[in-house]
């Protein structure tokens, strides 16, 4: 079960990616969090990516290729895998197509932008583990303390709403037509996403046939 998740920033892709994570035994690529992480810990591509997340505009498809290509290798990857966040861009689309990365469904996760622009102000994220939650929809069971590994919960300096309205326009500018492409592919689902976290989470995996 090879899976993609689409969606603006803050349309839930990361809590749905978890949420299938703990279902389907499949592990969950977030290239934010695996670029979040570069930065933590100073690496090269971390210092090569900064300047861009910062300020919310997409990163260099060359880079985001890389890490991909190499991640979706690994030997946990061999059952399946989810990509939250990526691709973002058609290049990126029609290099992991070319890459023989085989997908089989495509789920866009949809929120209107006013609705998303509310939602941010809310999001933590673990500074350890990247796993997100929201002060009122998906509250820790201990404020501000990851409930999966007990890392503290920050708020993404990307979240700041001036950058939130840059990347919701990258994201209608870079990442809808995305959706065209895997229409044609016959692999496009859409889910109302102004729904609650369970619900949402019923309907994705009904739509790729994993619903017990
Ligand atoms: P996210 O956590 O998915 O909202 O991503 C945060 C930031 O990471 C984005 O605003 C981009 O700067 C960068 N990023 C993550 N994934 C990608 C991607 N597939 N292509 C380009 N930039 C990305």
């Amino acid at each position: 079960m090879n899976l993609i998740l689409l969606g603006a920033p803050g349309a839930g892709k990361g809590t749905q990616a978890e949420l299938i994570v703990e279902k389907l035994g499949i592990p969950s690529i977030s290239t934010g969090n695996m670029l979040r992480e570069a930065m933590r810990n100073g690496t090269d591509l971390g210092k090569q990516v900064k300047q861009y997340m910062d300020e919310g505009s997409l990163v260099p498809d060359e880079l985001i290729l890389g890490i991909v290509a190499e991640r979706v290798a690994q030997p946990d990857c061999a059952n399946g895998f989810i990509l939250d966040g990526v691709p973002r861009t058609l290049a990126q689309a029609e290099a992991l197509d070319a890459k023989g990365v085989r997908i089989d469904h495509v789920v866009s996760i949809e929120v209107d932008d006013s609705v998303i622009e509310g939602r941010m102000t809310g999001r933590r994220v673990c500074s350890n583990c990247g796993a997100s939650y929201h002060v009122v929809a998906n509250a820790p069971k201990t404020e501000g303390v990851c409930d999966l590994c007990q890392g503290s919960l920050i708020i993404r300096k990307d979240d700041a709403p001036e950058t939130v309205r840059h990347r919701l326009e990258v994201y209608h500018a870079s990442t809808e037509v995305l959706k065209q492409y895997y229409n044609q592919q016959g692999k496009l689902r859409l889910i109302e996403g102004n729904q609650d976290i369970q619900s949402i989470n019923d309907q994705i995996l009904t739509v790729i046939g994993a619903k017990a």
